[in-house]
């Protein structure tokens, strides 16, 4: 039985951090993962040759990101892409309209405007929502005081209830008025041609990272000093503290037992947040059927009822490359499908908008996170009647030294590789009792690499 100053469950970003952090103070750390490889949610693929990022891929808005000034001192390139937050405009993108056919110049800009004028309004009914009230009412009256056309109300509708599905994984309807209230997107978005995973690969360099060690339970032994007793299939871990990082999906599929129970400070947000699923369709090419210079493809209407929008990731591995999303209620009936039956699905919905241009698929990848045992889902939301506080208070430490960290644990920004750091950076601050300086933890980093 191994015993050390912290156990950390999970070899995920927030995992990786706070464990080097602990470590870096010459503490003794072992981290404990279910999986045979470290990164969770952060699961880049290199088996054609070429990665391919199946769990997370953007920083969404790199101003003011510690997980940005991380990527600067680690040196780790990107290009930027930004479009991955379901944006109307901005960059580059070919709309198409309800029947089908491409928006031309002035259908687009008036597309963008519309969608603007609707937003602003959904902003300020947001702020004047009464507790308890879902998403969806909020849309229905921002559209109602809108004076828009019936079948653009219809449109916006629909952007809206994609928009949802990207970034929750929920249904509109499931979400809380305040639900996408962090979800600001400040400075570019980018994306990792070496893969995202390079950033948990080279935290967890030199960590005693024990992988294959699935955690059934965490106790809290009796006796003088504080000693939690951590039980794997492997054997078990003995930690004067220990941190959870697991996912949200996990922790209310109760596959791990507490003993004591957890107080109401972490039961309460694990039972009002909700994990939402969000899948990834990779399709490659042999040729480019959409123009230079796109990053996305946005439909309306039929042709995008399923498959609405797609994202050229071809710079990644230099063949041409669309990226799709299967999220919320369709995210989840689309796992029961096999991977033929999704790619020929979206290849459908695609053919209606470029017909007989759209070739034969080369390659394909299809994500199931919602039915990974250690996911649970791809990330946390805010279901009707939670809010971003719920968020901080699971991250509250549990008398005798128990602390959670992980996306789910950080109200500014979850549901995000940001905020998943930024939880295990405050763990470590917490069980060390003193700030911990990011810039010098990065450095450290780049020192051991030497
Ligand atoms: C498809 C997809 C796309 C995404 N896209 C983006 C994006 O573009 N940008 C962005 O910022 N975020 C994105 N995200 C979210 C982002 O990936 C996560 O917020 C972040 O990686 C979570 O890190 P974490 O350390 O909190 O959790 P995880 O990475 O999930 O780490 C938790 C670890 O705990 C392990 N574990 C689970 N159960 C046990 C157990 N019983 N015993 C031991 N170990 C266990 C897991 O295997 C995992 O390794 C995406 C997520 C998904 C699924």
């Amino acid at each position: 039985m191994g015993r050390f100053d912290t156990v950390v469950i999970g070899a995920g970003i927030a995992g990786l951090t706070c464990a080097r952090m602990l470590a870096d103070t010459g503490r003794r750390v072992v981290v404990l993962e279910a999986r045979n490889r470290i990164g969770g949610r952060m699961h880049t693929e290199r088996s054609a040759g070429f990665p391919v990022d199946l769990g997370a891929s953007w920083i969404h808005g790199i101003a003011d990101s510690p997980l940005w000034e991380l990527v600067r001192a680690l040196d780790v390139p990107t290009i930027e892409f930004t479009v991955g937050s379901f944006q109307p405009g901005g960059r580059r993108i070919e709309h198409f309209d309800a029947t089908g056919a491409p928006m031309g110049a002035d259908e687009t800009e008036q597309w963008i405007a519309d969608v603007g004028a609707a937003d602003a309004l959904l902003v300020d009914a947001v702020a004047r929502s009464s507790p308890g009230e879902s998403y969806l009412q909020l849309t229905e009256r921002a559209l109602a005081a809108s004076g828009l056309a019936p079948e653009r109300i219809g449109e916006i509708r629909e952007f809206f209830r994609h928009r949802v599905e990207e970034q929750c994984g929920a249904w509109i309807g499931d979400l809380d008025a305040h639900g996408l209230d962090e979800d600001a997107i400040d400075g570019d978005e980018v994306i990792f041609p070496r893969g995202y995973d390079e950033l948990p690969r080279r935290i967890a360099a030199g960590l005693d990272v024990r992988l294959g060690h699935v955690v059934e339970s965490v106790a809290r032994r009796d006796g003088g000093e504080d000693e939690w007793l951590v039980r794997t299939g492997e054997g078990d871990f003995v930690g004067a503290t220990v941190v959870v990082t697991v996912p949200l999906g996990v922790l209310r599929s109760s596959a791990i037992r507490f003993d004591p129970p957890l107080p109401r400070t972490a039961t309460g947000p694990i039972a009002r947040l909700g994990m939402g699923v969000f899948n990834k369709v990779f399709v490659q090419f042999p040729e480019r059927f959409w123009g230079e210079g796109t990053y996305a493809i946005r439909a309306l209407g039929d042709a995008g009822a399923r498959w609405h929008s797609w994202y050229d990731v071809s710079a990644i591995s230099g063949i041409p490359t669309l990226l799709t999303f299967a999220a919320g209620p369709f995210g989840r009936s689309m796992q029961a499908l096999a991977d033929e039956a999704v790619v020929d699905d979206s290849l459908t919905a695609l053919r209606a908008l470029y017909g007989a241009a759209v070739g034969d698929p080369l390659a394909w990848w299809v994500t199931r996170w919602g039915e990974d045992p250690f996911a649970a889902g791809s990330y946390s939301h805010l279901p009707i009647g939670s809010s971003y506080r719920d968020h901080d208070m699971l991250a509250e430490p549990i008398d005798g030294g128990l602390h959670f960290a992980g996306e789910a644990t950080w109200g500014a920004e979850p549901a995000t590789v940001g905020g998943a750091y930024c939880s295990g950076h405050r763990a470590a601050e917490r069980l060390l009792g003193r700030p911990v300086d990011r810039a010098e933890f990065a450095a450290a980093i780049v020192r051991r690499e030497r």
